[in-house]
């Protein structure tokens, strides 16, 4: 995923963006309550886990620029 693409995806929550020595630090969440299982195309909104990811990029704006994306794991509630 890059920071292009990350920008336009709906539901995307940008927390705090942070610029400092030419280093764009943006803290991102993702707004979806529930999320469809890829086997068996059922909606979940049991979470399993979180985690946050780091997307580091090619600069954008001039600077470089790292994602700090916190990311809910659902886990399918079908088996
Ligand atoms: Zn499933």
């Amino acid at each position: 995923m890059t920071v292009k693409q990350l920008i336009g995806m709906p539901g995307l929550i940008v927390n705090n963006i942070d610029c400092s020595h030419s280093l764009v630090k943006i803290y991102a969440s993702i707004k979806a309550k529930r999320a469809k299982c890829p086997v068996c195309e059922k909606h979940s909104n049991k979470i399993h886990d979180r985690y946050t990811r780091t997307i580091s990029d090619f600069p954008v704006f001039q600077n470089k620029t790292t994602i700090f994306l916190k990311t809910r794991k659902f886990k399918c509630q079908n088996g």
